[in-house]
């Protein structure tokens, strides 16, 4: 995720300091899980214990259990999910939250964190993925996008619904003195990408476990190069959203309690470019206060012709006119980046600031041109929520891990390049909460400091899971 510049509308932190997150994972019952089509008296799966204490973080004790004799699938479970009930996503959080499947889940994430690779590297975190799904006896397509994988689950047969976990690392020296810390100077997984993948091959154990339950086919898409380079562009190119009707995708978030799942309908994150001015003047022309008078009306366009209520960024975040103090130079270059919440204010950003340049150079009798670097990868669409994917996504939430679990959150200006995909198929991206003060994983993305609460991690792949079995299930109803 690419975070934002300036004027984010952050989360409305006053909802946040309200959330209560109010649930221990208990010990799973003795009973088997059974079909129930009651309504139950609380609104939690029975994992949840409603009577523990107020603002404590989601827990999973790691005491070792007997294993399966497959360990890949459960024993029997009776529930018949041909008509969803609650013991359907209490099936999957149960799976989940099995202590050898938590062990083995923050192990998968703690191997990609110790091995950050950056964009299209992801050479060894792409075989590791691929030694998971050899495991699980998942099939895959590989390479999409030099380094990406496309897993299928399921009948092989429509509908098709996928979900995505991106790969890439930063260019960033870990701060975080601890066991798995980076073994590769300079790179860090700093967004939480580790996590993601860990979640998504954690999401294909369920799902294989869960397969007959299946009535159509999960497409899991590992993707490379989120944070540079528009891998999903390149993902899309290879064929990564074929027969595919429906993708969502999940990111972590420090300004949530662990576990705490975040979206929203529509506008969720900002379509992000940048700009590049050259003025030239000359002559006895003045590059400077030509190149000053353009910056300056640059912030007319979102004061003066944006609506107030639909949030817009231009930010000047460079000018350069040498460094002589005694000669007006001939040639001023200055640059920054746009932001929009939908594609027409992104598109009427690039035109005006275009404009705007080249008219204010005019007025020096200077020449200005404006690129926008259309072809370095560095554009991303808004990241817009489809409504009925996203109602979707938090009737499945909801389901799985209870109403005050769940979080309406506010957009903000960062940009995440799942976009691309929400531009060819309805889309929903969501957050989930690694938030533990206790812990410390309190810090931004980006950051040096930044770690997470891998608590966060089982139910990250129950929620994947989960969305993906309904949205086939839900779509079988609305067929037949
Ligand atoms: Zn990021
Ligand atoms: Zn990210």
């Amino acid at each position: 995720m690419k975070i934002s510049t300036k004027n984010s509308l952050l989360f409305n932190l006053t909802s946040i300091l309200l959330i209560i997150s109010c649930m221990f994972i208990t010990t799973p019952p003795k009973t088997s899980a059974k079909a129930s089509t009651k309504t139950p008296d609380h609104d939690l799966p029975q994992y949840f214990s409603s009577s523990s204490p107020l603002n404590t973080i989601i827990k999973f004790n790691n005491h070792s259990s007997s294993s399966p004799q497959n360990k890949y699938l459960l024993p029997t479970f009776g529930t018949d999910c041909s008509v969803w009930s609650r013991a359907c996503s209490e099936e999957i959080l149960k799976i989940a939250t099995k202590p050898e499947n938590v062990k083995w889940i923050k192990s998968l994430r703690r191997k990609i964190h110790e091995n950050p690779e950056l964009a299209f590297e992801e050479h060894d975190t792409s075989k590791l993925i691929r030694k998971e799904l050899d495991e699980l006896e998942v099939s895959y397509r590989f390479p999409l996008a030099k380094t990406g994988i496309r897993a299928v689950i399921g009948t092989g047969q429509p509908p098709f619904v996928a979900i995505r976990a991106d790969m890439d690392a930063l260019p960033i020296q870990e701060a975080v003195e601890w066991e798995h810390k980076s073994r590769n100077a300079g790179k860090m997984h700093a967004c939480g990408h580790d996590a993601h993948v860990a979640m998504l091959v954690g999401a294909a154990r369920i799902l294989k476990a869960r397969q007959r339950h299946l009535k159509g086919t999960v497409i899991l898409l590992f993707q490379p190069a989120e944070e540079a380079g528009n891998g999903a562009k390149r993902m899309i190119g290879d064929g990564a959203l074929e027969d595919v009707e429906a993708i969502f995708a999940m990111h972590i978030t420090h300004l949530l309690p662990t576990s705490v799942i975040g979206s929203r309908s529509g506008p969720l994150l900002a379509g992000c470019g940048f700009f590049k001015a050259v003025i030239t003047g000359g002559q006895g022309r003045d590059a400077v206060l030509a190149a000053s008078a353009a910056v300056i009306s640059l912030q007319g366009i979102v004061s003066r012709e944006s609506n107030p209520l639909d949030s817009q960024v231009v930010s000047v975040t460079f000018l350069n006119s040498g460094d002589d103090l005694d000669v007006i130079p001939n040639r001023v270059e200055f640059g920054g980046t746009l932001r929009a919440f939908s594609n027409t204010n992104f598109h009427q950003l690039l035109k005006r600031i275009e404009e705007v340049i080249v008219a204010q150079a005019k007025v020096y009798q200077c020449w200005g041109t404006v690129d926008f670097f259309r072809n370095a990868d560095t554009m991303y669409p808004p990241m817009v929520n489809d409504n009925n994917m996203y109602e979707h996504m938090k009737k499945s939430t909801v389901d799985l891990v209870g109403p005050t679990n769940f979080q309406v959150v506010q957009p903000v200006m960062g940009a995440e390049d799942f976009s691309f995909y929400s531009e060819v198929i309805p889309a929903a991206f969501f957050y989930i909460g690694i938030k533990n003060e206790t812990l410390g994983s309190v810090h931004s993305p980006h950051s040096p400091h930044f770690m997470i609460d891998e608590d966060a991690l089982p139910v990250g792949a129950a929620t994947h899971a989960a969305i993906a079995e309904r949205y086939l299930h839900d779509r079988d109803i609305s067929i037949s």
